[in-house]
């Protein structure tokens, strides 16, 4: 029985390792992680991650021939393939902070493979990393260990959170880079064969490992520029009456360009976009290519001015300001259907309010209020204790409540923020929540996913995202 650990219990490692076991029954599969907390969220009945048919998956394997345990070096030291799904953060200090990727994790992971392995062992890059970053793994790997060979191969991971089991179970491609040796291809073979028990086999593609890195952070920019054209589009479409969906469309229909990933929004969110495009703008400023480091930066630019863009829009809306006035946030995470608030524009939007004076009432049906306060820097008000007790925040704590449903959040706001697409905000009750509402009653809409005409019909002024404003 060929026996599989992956090291790293997150968003990654948790939902790709759960369906592998469960596509292939003769594997057994052990995720690892150090963080204790994250490895019993996983071994019991309420998961550490949210994402629709996760639980499912888990709960046929659980136990069977899927584990989860803190004993990171026992497991890692009876594998035979190893992944590595650890976090790579952009660096926060030091050379390269602000853009390169830390790398801190993974080093200290392929010194512990180095230390406790006692046979070969295929090591799989499963995070995203810089293009090159297997050559130094290697040396950390092989550096005094004579007589066992460490292969290692780029698997980058292609799922979006929110469709992660349906990625998985149907993946566009499956990526598999190694080295052009007698070894590399025997890895590759090993590694194909575990998908090839669910994925066809021309979906599996097999590059050289500087390919695969490379592949994974061209992905994500090209991803994240497309948002960001159509972004940018909007700006333009609501200085000039155009309509930014009428214009995706018109685009999407070229079979050339595609339709898909061209909704305008707020901005895009997320651990991995900015992340990977700040890492490739720093893997090109090193190889000497500044012009072409500068175009990817730019995608970011247009981010951060489409979420800045939002909230001056519901500043200048509300005549010039909304100091003390109630701002209901409907959605915190980056997407709908998952719980992660990594990089989430909400969080910008929230900050840009706060500081013009704003109390926000916030609802997300899977973030916690814990991680809200967390994302705004902001500790828990203590209800017992009196308010100059309280620790210092940058902003009061009194100008932010977190609540149990939109309707609570809405009940006597000013104005609606629309910040994650979650189909329940589509459902909504409007004449009820408009009637709960100060008035004149604002909606604005950063996903465009409210039928704007009707809203208005009820009375609301509304804006969408690069669309005419109230015609
Ligand atoms: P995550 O933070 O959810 O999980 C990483 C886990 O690794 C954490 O639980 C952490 O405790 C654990 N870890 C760190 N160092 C460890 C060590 N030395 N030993 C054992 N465990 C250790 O991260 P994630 O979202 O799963 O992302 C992992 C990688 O996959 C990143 O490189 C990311 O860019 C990439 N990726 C993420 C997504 C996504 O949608 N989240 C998609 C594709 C690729």
């Amino acid at each position: 029985m060929v026996k599989i650990c992956c090291i790293g219990a997150g968003y990654v490692g948790g939902p790709t390792m759960a369906v592998i076991a469960l596509k292939c029954p003769n594997v057994q599969v052990t995720v690892v992680d150090i963080a204790e907390p994250r490895i019993n969220a996983w071994n019991s009945g309420t998961l550490p991650i949210y994402e629709p048919g996760l639980d499912d998956v888990v709960k046929q394997c659980r136990g069977k021939n899927l584990f989860f345990s803190t004993e990171v070096e026992k497991h890692v030291a009876e594998s035979d393939i190893i992944f590595v799904s650890v976090n790579t953060p952009t660096k926060t200090q030091g050379l390269g902070a602000g853009k390169a990727a830390d790398l801190t994790y993974w080093e200290s992971a392929a010194r512990m493979i180095a230390d406790v392995s006692k046979s070969d062992k295929i090591v799989v890059e499963k995070s995203t990393v810089p293009v090159k970053t297997a050559e130094a793994i290697e040396r950390i790997l092989t550096h005094n260990k004579k007589g066992i060979n460490f292969t290692i191969l780029s698997n980058p991971e292609f799922l979006a959170e929110g469709t992660a089991i349906q990625d998985l179970f149907n993946p566009d491609r499956v990526l598999i880079g190694g080295r052009e040796t007698p070894e590399g291809q025997k890895a590759i073979n090993a590694l194909r064969d575990v998908y090839a028990n669910w994925v066809p086999k021309e979906r599996i593609l097999c590059t050289n490992l500087w390919s695969a890195e490379l592949s994974k952070l061209a992905a994500n920019a090209f991803l994240a520029q497309r948002i960001s054209s159509v972004n940018a589009m909007s700006a333009l479409c609501e200085s000039t009456g155009a309509d930014v969906s009428q214009v995706s469309h018109s685009i999407g229909t070229d079979s050339r360009v595609g339709p898909k990933f061209l909704n305008a929004s707020v901005g895009f969110g997320g651990s991995c976009f900015q992340k990977d495009i700040l890492n490739l703008v720093y893997i090109c400023e090193c190889n000497g290519l500044p012009e072409v480091a500068n175009y990817w930066k730019q995608v970011v630019k247009v981010n951060d001015y489409q979420k800045s863009r939002f909230v001056n829009r519901v500043v200048s809306s509300m005549f010039n300001t909304v100091s003390s006035k109630k701002i209901a946030i409907l959605g915190f995470a980056f997407k709908k259907d998952t719980g992660d608030t990594r990089e989430t524009p909400a969080i910008d939007v929230c900050k840009g309010l706060l500081g013009d004076k704003a109390r926000l009432s916030i609802f997300d049906p899977q973030v916690t209020e814990d991680q809200i306060l967390k994302d705004l820097s902001m500790k828990k008000f203590d209800k017992d204790h009196p308010s100059h007790l309280q620790p210092a925040s940058p902003t009061s704590i009194k100008q932010v409540s977190i609540v149990g449903d939109a309707y609570e959040a809405t009940k006597d706001s000013h104005g609606i923020c629309i910040l994650t697409e979650w189909d329940e905000f589509k459902k909504l009750d409007y004449q009820k929540v408009f009637d709960s509402m100060q008035k004149p009653a604002f909606v604005f809409d950063g996903r465009n996913i409210v039928d704007a005409d009707k809203l208005r019909k009820i009375g609301f002024i509304v804006y969408c995202i690069g669309k005419p404003l109230d015609p």
